[in-house]
């Protein structure tokens, strides 16, 4: 048996961890799983897969948690420090899958288990990368890409030299906006933008997926993880998402990895590797797919890929900058006091102005120096945002 314990336990990525857990019940001993307001579900899941540990992010739900697990057995905590705690307690793997930057700090301490982290949190890696990979490497741990497009650039390099990589291409399905006009989407509501096309995931990641910002991350994800050059990652958009992503090598032969869009897939992957097992997701019908189609991203509806190219190219903290801008930006969004294309807008006017004085280009040395750009960002982003408000 393996023991594993699920952060974001109660969102759509912890949905798609239990549900294969739950197929294979012998396999695993759950340790700990957190969530955050959602405390009903995270006791039903405490107690239904005999978990050890249950922690809610906010402390004013401990209570509400203590009742629902009394009798269980399972310890309940709250808070941040407790995330922590649950991270740190023995596990074989971690799946890293609170959403926003709340999921660094519980992601960075698992690794000093020296185990496995599933990470789909890709924020940990766009704001803290270099601090997040030297934390694992110190400590013999690994990180599996959950992420669909990097769990399929991961799989493209098995048994390759990534000093023959000349490319890494992540596709994109363009989101529920892909043809709309750039005057219609000040107009885009909530609803609309979390619509995404193919994938079922959190509002918040689905909106980032009509934004292009998720994508935008994601550029960032896989320079970090795979360690190549800016500009060996490009996006392209694929309207289908069956192709996740393609590897071009210096012989000029392109791996793609294709898939039917399921996170099962990934998240199994980064389970069961370095095995492949059997997972109980759809397989292609190459012949009804029939053809699959490919167009270039467009930068004037869609600026977040020009930022997150500007993040890469200044380095140092800007990726935490960035992150946390668009965490503040999107928030806004969702309470209905921006307009779509105003997140872009903040985010750029966030950068701007720390870039101005205020150390963006410092390598951080510890996690508390991301932290504390995390904070200064978000304060200069809601600033941005206070200002902006009609
Ligand atoms: P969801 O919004 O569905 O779930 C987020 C999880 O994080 C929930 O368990 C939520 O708890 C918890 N949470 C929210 N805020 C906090 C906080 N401040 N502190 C601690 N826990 C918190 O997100 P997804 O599952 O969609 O995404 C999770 C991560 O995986 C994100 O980083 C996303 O980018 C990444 N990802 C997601 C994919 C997907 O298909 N969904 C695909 C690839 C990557 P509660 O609901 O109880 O409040």
């Amino acid at each position: 048996m393996r023991r594993i314990t699920v952060l974001g336990a109660t969102g759509s990525i912890g949905d798609s961890t239990l549900d294969l857990i739950d197929r294979d019940r012998d396999a695993w001993q759950v340790v700990a799983l957190t969530g955050g307001r959602n405390v009903a579900l995270l006791a039903a899941r405490a107690r239904g897969f005999g978990a050890a540990l249950a922690v809610t992010a906010d402390p004013a739900r401990l209570g509400e948690l203590r009742e629902l697990l009394a009798g269980s057995g399972v310890e309940a905590a709250a808070g941040p420090a407790a995330l922590v705690e649950a991270a740190e307690r023995p596990a074989d793997v971690t799946v890293s899958a609170i959403v926003g930057a709340a999921g660094l700090a519980p992601g960075f301490r698992a690794l000093a288990q020296g185990g496995r982290l599933a990470l789909a949190n890709k924020e940990s890696l766009v704001a803290a990368g270099p601090l997040l990979m030297a934390e694992a490497a110190r400590h013999g741990a690994s990180i599996l890409p959950v992420d669909s497009e990097h769990s399929a650039v991961f799989q493209a390099l098995a048994g390759e030299d990534i000093a023959t990589v000349e490319r890494i291409v992540i596709t994109a399905s363009g989101g529920p906006f892909r043809n709309w006009p750039a005057e219609r989407l000040a107009t885009a509501t909530v609803a609309e933008a979390a619509a995404h096309p193919r994938w079922s995931m959190g509002q918040r990641i689905s909106i980032d997926s009509a934004s292009l910002f998720n994508k935008a991350l994601e550029l960032i994800e896989a320079r970090e993880f795979f360690g190549v050059a800016p500009e060996q990652v490009e996006v392209v958009v694929h309207p289908q998402s069956i192709i996740h992503a393609l590897v071009g090598f210096v012989d000029g032969a392109m791996m793609a990895h294709l898939g039917a869009p399921d996170m099962r897939h990934a998240i199994g992957y980064a389970l069961n590797w370095p095995v492949r097992r059997p997972l109980p997701v759809r397989r292609l019908d190459l012949v009804a797919l029939g053809a699959l189609a490919f167009e270039a991203p467009d930068p004037l509806r869609f600026p977040a890929l020009r930022l997150a190219r500007a993040v890469m190219a200044t380095g140092g903290l800007a990726g935490a900058a960035f992150n946390a801008a668009k965490e503040v930006a999107l928030d806004g969004f969702i309470a209905q006091r921006l307009r779509f294309p105003d997140m872009a807008a903040v985010v750029e006017a966030t950068l701007d102005r720390l870039s101005a004085d205020r150390g963006l280009t410092i390598a951080p040395s510890r996690l508390d120096d991301v932290l504390a750009m995390d904070h200064l960002a978000r304060q200069t982003a809601g600033a941005i945002v206070q200002a902006s408000r009609t």
